[in-house]
C-alpha cells in the first residue's frame, strides 16, 4: 500500500469510528452538528477541494462535483429541518471514499503486475577496469564493449558470450519458466537474469537499441493507444455526467411545480430535492470510467506476463476479432536454421563454392545468409568483399576476390539472364553463379517448429477460419510445410511486394467485422506486418524493424502463443462487455428507483460502491491468463 493509501485508510477508520461513537455519545443539538460536520471534513475535504477546483478550471462535472452536491445537500436538508442527526451526509462520503481507496489500491496492483516487467529494466552495466569490476550506466557502454554479468545480476545489453557458461531465467520476458543455457558464442538477449555463473559478453548493441529498452518502450506507450471501447466511455462520461446533474436539477423542480400549479397540491420540495441528490449520488459513473481502462490495462499485463507484448488496447480489441492467419513461413513457421543437405552440379570444388556463398552472404541478416555461414564454419574475411547487394525475396550479389558472385534462388538466376539447373530436391536452392556462368547450387532445408501444428490446430479449435502461407520460397517446399502443418491455402515464390497484394486480396474479400492477422519474422515482410489488421513479429529472432512495425510482439518466437493471444484478447473484451451491461443495468435500474422515491442516500451509495468493486474485481480477472 502507498502512503496515501494508508493516509487514506486512517482517515477511514477514524471518521468510521467517529461515525459510531457519535451515535452513542449523549450530546445534542448544534454541539452534535459540530462533531458530524468534523467527522465530515475528516472524511471528505480533499472531495470538496477537488470539486472546487474543477469548478474554477471549467470543469464543472465530474465525480467530486457530484458528491459534493449530494452530500452537502443532504446536509442542508437536515439543517433546514433543524435536524441534529447527519449521520446520512458522513456515511455517504465514507462509503465513497472507501470505494475510492479499494479502486486505487486495485488499480495500484495491476499497474505494478505491468512494473514487474518494469523490473527488467537493468540499473547499471558491469565493466572490467584494471581488475576490478566498475558499474556504470547501460546507457554509456558503447557497442562491442566487454561487459561482465554475474550470478544474480540482470542482463543488461544484448550481446555474445564470450567467456563462461550459465542458465538465465528468461520468464519475465516470455512467460517461459524453464531456464535457459548459454555458454561461449550463444547470443543473449538483454533483460533475462544471469542464475549461475560469471559471463563476459561483448555487447553487440546499444542500451537504447537491446531488448530490454525495445520492450519497455513498448509497455510504457501501450496505454496510449486507445481501444474503442475506452474512446465510448470517456466521451460517454463526458455527456452523462452532466446530462445527470441537468435530470437531477429537473427532479427536483419540475415535480413540485407541478404539484402547485397543475394538481394544486402541496409542492414537498424537500422530498424532491432528496431525490435529486439520491440520482446523484446513484448516477457516478466511476465504475464505468475505471473499470473498463483497467480490464485493458490488465488484459496487456496479462498477455506480456506470457511473452506476449501488445502495444495497445486497440491491438487488443482487433486480435479478439481475429479470423484468418497469414504466415510467412521462414523463421515464422519454421526455425530459419537450415542445414546445407547438398551441394549439386557444381563446376568447382564444393568446400570453394560454398566459401565463395559464405563471402557474398557475409552481410546480410536472412537466415540463408546465417545457415550458410555456419556450414562455411570459418572466419569470413569482409575484406575480400566488395560491392554487396542483398536483392529480397532473390538473393544477393557481391564481389569477392574480384569475382562477381550471385547467390539466390532461380528468380535471382532469370534475373541475370544466367542458365541454371533446376534441382529436383526438395529444400531451398541457393543457385551460384561467378562472373555471370552457373557453377552450381547449394541445397539446403529448414525444419518446422516443434509447436508450429499444434499452433494452425488451436487457431482452428478458437474459430480462425482460415490460415494461409505466405512465401518468397519454392514451391516444393512451401507445399510441403503447407501439407506438414494443415495449413488451409499456401502462395509461394512471391516477392515481399506479392505479399502485400496477397494480403490486400484476402482483406478485401472478408467481411468488415473479420480481422486478418499477418505473422511474420520481419526479414522482408515489414511491409505485410502493417498492412494486415494486426500485424505479430517474432521477437527474439525478428529484425528490429519488424518489431516496430507490427502490433503484437512474441517473445519467444513460438507461434502456439497466436492462439493463446487472441484467447487472451477474447477474454479481455468479455469482460469489458460484462462491466458495460452490468454498471449501466444497475445504474438505470437505480436512477429509475431512486426518482420513484423508493431507493434513499444509503441504498444509492451502495449501489454506486458496490457496482464499482465488483466491476473493478471483474477488471482484474483479465490479468489472469496462464491456462487459456
Ligand atoms: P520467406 O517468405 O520464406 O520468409 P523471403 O521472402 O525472406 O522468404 O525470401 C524468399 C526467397 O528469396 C528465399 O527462399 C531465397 O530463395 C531467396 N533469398 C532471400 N534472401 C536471400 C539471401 N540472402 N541469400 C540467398 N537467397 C535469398
Ligand atoms: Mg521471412
Amino acid at each position: 500500500m502507498s502512503k496515501k493509501q494508508k493516509k487514506m485508510l486512517t482517515r477511514v477508520i477514524i471518521s468510521a469510528i467517529l461515525l459510531i461513537a457519535l451515535h452513542f455519545i449523549p450530546v445534542n443539538g448544534v454541539i452534535k452538528s459540530i462533531l458530524y460536520l468534523i467527522d465530515y471534513l475528516i472524511i471528505g475535504y480533499d472531495i470538496l477541494i477537488k470539486a472546487f477546483k474543477g469548478i474554477k478550471n471549467g470543469r464543472v462535472f465530474d465525480e467530486n462535483f457530484l458528491m459534493a452536491i449530494a452530500t452537502l445537500g443532504v446536509f442542508g436538508m437536515a439543517i433546514y429541518e433543524k435536524s441534529d442527526d447527519l449521520v446520512e451526509a458522513v456515511a455517504v462520503m465514507l462509503f465513497y471514499q472507501i470505494g475510492e481507496l479499494f479502486q486505487s489500491y486495485a488499480v495500484g496492483k495491476s499497474r505494478r503486475n505491468i512494473s514487474e516487467l518494469m523490473d527488467i529494466r537493468p540499473d547499471y552495466a558491469n565493466i572490467e577496469k584494471e581488475g576490478k569490476l566498475e558499474k556504470v550506466d547501460p546507457d554509456e557502454v558503447e557497442i562491442g564493449s566487454v561487459i561482465i554479468v554475474q550470478p544474480g545480476e540482470k542482463v543488461p545489453i544484448d550481446g555474445i558470450v564470450i567467456e563462461g557458461s550459465s542458465s538465465l531465467n528468461t520468464s519475465a520476458l516470455t512467460g517461459e519458466s524453464l531456464p535457459r543455457d548459454v555458454k561461449v558464442d550463444d547470443e543473449i538477449i538483454s533483460g533475462s537474469i544471469n542464475m549461475t555463473g560469471v559471463l563476459k559478453i561483448k555487447t553487440t548493441k546499444d542500451f537504447g537499441e537491446s531488448t530490454v529498452s525495445k520492450i519497455l518502450e513498448l509497455v510504457e506507450n501501450a496505454s496510449s493507444n486507445k481501444s474503442k471501447s475506452e474512446e465510448f466511455i470517456s466521451k460517454f462520461a463526458r455527456v452523462y455526467t452532466p446530462a445527470v446533474c441537468y435530470s437531477a436539477l429537473a427532479l427536483a423542480v419540475l415535480p413540485p411545480l407541478v404539484r402547485i400549479f397543475l394538481l394544486g397540491q402541496p409542492a414537498d420540495f424537500l422530498v424532491w430535492i432528496y431525490r435529486a441528490l439520491t440520482f446523484l449520488v446513484i448516477s457516478c459513473p466511476c465504475a464505468l470510467v475505471i473499470s473498463i481502462p483497467l480490464s485493458f490495462f490488465a488484459g496487456i499485463g496479462g498477455a506480456s506476463k506470457e511473452g506476449v507484448l501488445i502495444k495497445g488496447s486497440n491491438y487488443l480489441e482487433t486480435l479478439s476479432k481475429a479470423n484468418i492467419v497469414v504466415f510467412d513461413k521462414t523463421g515464422t513457421l519454421t526455425k530459419g536454421v537450415f542445414e546445407v543437405s547438398g551441394i549439386h552440379h557444381s563446376e568447382l570444388e564444393d568446400a570453394k563454392l560454398l566459401e565463395y556463398a559464405a563471402h557474398a552472404e557475409c552481410a546480410s541478416s536472412h537466415p540463408i545468409s546465417k545457415s550458410i555461414l555456419s556450414a562455411y564454419g570459418k572466419e569470413v574475411d569482409r575484406s575480400r568483399v566488395t560491392n554487396i547487394e542483398e536483392i529480397s525475396g532473390h538473393g544477393v550479389i557481391a564481389e569477392v576476390d574480384g569475382k562477381k558472385i550471385a547467390a539466390g534462388n532461380s528468380k535471382l538466376m532469370e534475373k541475370l539472364s544466367i542458365e541454371y539447373n533446376p534441382c529436383s530436391s526438395v529444400g531451398t536452392i541457393i543457385h551460384l553463379a561467378i562472373d555471370g556462368v552457373y557453377s552450381g547450387h547449394i541445397v539446403i532445408s529448414d525444419v518446422v517448429k516443434t509447436n508450429s501444428k499444434k499452433a494452425i490446430a488451436e487457431l482452428k479449435n478458437c474459430g480462425v477460419k482460415k490460415t494461409v502461407m505466405l512465401t518468397g520460397d519454392a514451391s516444393k517446399v512451401a507445399l510441403k510445410v503447407a501439407e506438414e502443418l494443415g495449413l488451409d491455402e499456401v502462395r509461394s515464390e512471391l516477392l515481399p511486394a506479392d505479399k502485400v497484394t496477397e494480403v490486400e486480396k484476402l482483406i478485401s474479400e472478408k467481411k468488415d467485422d473479420e480481422k486478418l492477422v499477418f505473422v511474420g519474422d520481419g526479414i522482408n515482410d515489414a511491409p505485410v506486418l502493417t498492412r494486415a489488421d494486426i500485424g505479430i513479429a517474432m521477437g527474439a529472432m525478428g529484425s528490429d524493424a519488424a518489431i516496430e512495425a507490427a502490433d503484437v510482439v512474441l517473445m519467444d518466437d513460438d507461434p502456439l502463443k497466436i492462439s493463446k493471444a487472441i484467447k487472451i484478447s477474447r477474454k479481455c473484451i468479455k469482460i469489458v462487455y460484462e462491466n458495460i451491461v452490468f454498471a449501466l443495468a444497475i445504474k438505470a435500474g437505480c436512477l429509475l428507483l431512486g426518482a420513484l422515491g423508493y431507493a434513499n442516500m444509503w441504498a444509492a451509495i451502495f449501489a454506486d460502491v458496490g457496482v464499482m468493486i465488483i466491476a473493478i474485481l471483474n477488471a482484474i480477472r483479465a490479468l489472469r491468463v496462464k491456462n487459456l
